[in-house]
């Protein structure tokens, strides 16, 4: 477990309901199967995730629930491993097989959730970019578990550096935008450049309890200082002396870079970043405006500050974000304590990487402004908005993100591991379609007869319909359309057999043409000769189409008609080739790769 759990300790009187009996049924068999998966010893914590995740309606009782299922894993545990193991046997055999997979699709549950009235998450970006897969991670998490909890999840646009990380009020929308794609809608909706005045009230009060003073050495000598674990002659000014030079922050009388409002700490703190940490600066309004309130502030509040501040406020009570911000913690702490406040409960899950995606804020702002990247959608880069633009459904990302959970360790993930999850969803219910790469032609000679086939859309979803084909003959001629990319696998004098229509041997190969014979009809013919399969279109039909690949490159084909009726959105099959989004329909079709 990635944390302490101190919530199992009260026994507590539980008020079950007469319709409540089967729930200690329910949990004994979950507390059963999760002790033979785990040596003989059940984790209360796992058999509460399992529990809440197939009776969701016990979210709200999970208090009451708690003792109970000590109690009932206390009882579990007193078996032997052997005894646990015969019942589950017994009474539910399919369950010794898939308890350890489905283990790893269940949240953890939150730390002292019964301290709470509510579960209150929260996610707050800066609105300065469009958000990429590297908030994946803190988003799911956050909506998860304040869903998991029946809680609330605040969404928060953490707007206050108008001259370093400015923000844009069109980010602000492309955000929002975002999150409804990936199904996590917030409860409450905060900008902190409309929080101004509140910050400078809590600024106001800790200077004035001398808890903060107002700093206007020069940052090197601060510095210096601070190495040493001595203070700056600023920090011993009284009260009154430092809310003077407040006011000429606020005032003007201070220029940019001149003034700095410092929280105290140890000074022998044995980080020495967290030493008298830096909680509001000037920055000129001239120079700087800020995007959505203008002129208006001169004083803004640094991160640790207003976030800490809003926090508390907001009721956050579950904090989820990554490791690097358990020095953030250190520093607010100081605050909290200043303040009378009770810190949040935080959870610093691990570093995620997704190898071969810039999850880079940084590169992705100077990618797109030097026109290297297209737009925020561009198939290169791990923005929500061009894996949505490609296919990958926000169900994919959620799942993943699910299955990498909450812990400490840190994780390096692949592109596969996110296409997987998204086939998975995909496969089942994508249309399929002919597509036909650098379109070569085939003359296929003694064909018998003029054929007609109906394709099924999906081989598994008959209800889906087909498509209709007809092949003509020019004499006893029948001319297709083949890809360029499958001449490797047609060998002359060799059976190949078009998918669902006829089987041909190849005869001779010219430029854009290969000339063969009809050999027979039947799928059977072709399996008893393992012969390939190729896909295919009638000559003289198809669709100029365009597949823009994840490497922003294109590569051009024809594809059957019946695309033209396919709603763009939509992510169909292209057969043999992968699974596309359809971008556009009209004129030139254009569609973009998501995977195989
Ligand atoms: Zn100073």
């Amino acid at each position: 477990m990635v944390w302490e759990l101190n919530l199992w300790g009260s026994e507590g009187s539980l008020s079950l309901r007469p319709e409540d009996r089967n729930i200690e049924e329910t949990i004994r068999r979950l507390a059963l199967i999760n002790a033979v998966s785990y040596e003989g010893k059940a984790r209360k914590d796992s058999v509460l995730g399992r529990l809440l995740a197939e009776k969701p309606d016990l979210r709200t009782r999970v208090k009451e629930i708690l003792p109970l299922i000590s109690r009932v894993v206390r009882e579990v545990d007193g078996l032997s491993l052997e005894e646990q193991r015969t019942i589950v046997q017994e009474k539910w055999p399919e369950e010794l097989r898939k308890e350890k997979r489905e283990e790893e699709r269940v949240l953890p549950p939150l730390p002292n959730v019964e301290e709470y009235e509510q579960v209150v998450t929260r996610f707050a970006p800066n609105p300065d970019c469009v958000l990429h897969m590297g908030s994946a991670r803190a988003i799911v998490l956050c909506y998860e578990y304040a869903q998991m909890y029946d809680g609330r999840f605040i969404l928060r646009f953490e707007d206050t550096d108008p001259r370093l990380k400015r923000s844009a009020l069109e980010f602000v929308d492309l955000i929002r935008e975002d999150l409804l794609w990936l199904g996590c809608k917030w409860d409450a909706e905060y900008i902190q450049s409309d929080r101004l005045t509140i910050y400078y009230e809590y600024a106001d009060k800790i200077i004035r309890d001398g808890q903060a003073y107002v700093c206007t050495c020069l940052p090197k000598k601060f510095r210096d200082l601070v190495s040493m674990k001595r203070s700056c002659p600023c920090r011993d000014l009284t009260p009154s002396e430092n809310l003077q030079r407040w006011n000429r922050m606020l005032d003007g009388t201070y220029d940019e870079g001149q003034a700095v409002v410092r929280v105290k700490t140890d000074l022998d703190h044995p980080n020495p970043a967290v030493r008298d940490w830096p909680a509001l600066r000037i920055i000129d309004p001239k120079r700087h405006p800020h995007p959505r309130v203008g002129e208006k502030y001169r004083v803004w509040p640094l991160y640790n500050f207003a976030c800490g501040v809003d926090d508390h406020l907001l009721g956050i009570t579950h904090i989820i974000r990554g490791k690097e911000h358990l020095t953030n913690q250190e520093r607010q702490e100081y605050l909290y304590r200043y303040l009378g406040w009770e810190y949040p409960e935080a959870i610093h899950y691990g570093r995620l990487k997704i190898v071969g995606a810039s999850l880079s804020k940084s590169e992705i702002l100077r990618g797109v402004k030097s026109g290297r990247y297209k737009s925020w959608d561009d198939p290169r880069l791990a923005t929500f908005a061009a894996l949505r633009r490609r296919g990958i459904m926000p169900e994919a990302v959620r799942q993943m993100m699910i299955s990498v959970g909450p812990g400490p360790a840190d994780i390096v993930l692949s592109w596969e591991n996110l296409y997987a999850h998204n086939r998975k969803l995909i496969d089942p219910i994508a249309r399929r379609f002919f597509f036909v790469q650098d379109p070569i032609r085939l003359v296929v000679r003694k064909a018998p007869e003029e054929f007609m086939v109906d394709i099924p859309l999906h081989p598994d979803r008959p209800k889906l319909g087909s498509r209709h084909f007809e092949v003509n003959l020019r004499n006893d001629e029948a001319s297709l359309l083949i890809s360029r990319k499958d001449l490797p696998i047609i060998k002359e004098e060799e059976v190949v057999r078009l998918m669902e229509l006829f089987n041909f041997r190849a005869d001779m190969f010219e430029k854009d043409t290969v000339l063969a014979t009809f050999h027979s009809r039947s799928y059977e013919e072709a399996r008893n000769l393992s012969a390939p399969l190729i896909h295919w279109i009638p000559d003289g039909t198809g669709l100029p189409c365009r597949v823009v690949m994840p490497d922003c490159s294109s590569l051009t084909g024809l594809v059957e008609d019946d695309l033209r009726g396919v709603r763009p959105g939509e992510v169909v099959q292209f057969e043999r080739f992968g699974f596309v989004r359809v971008d556009k329909v009209n004129g030139r079709p254009v569609v973009y790769y998501a995977h195989r």
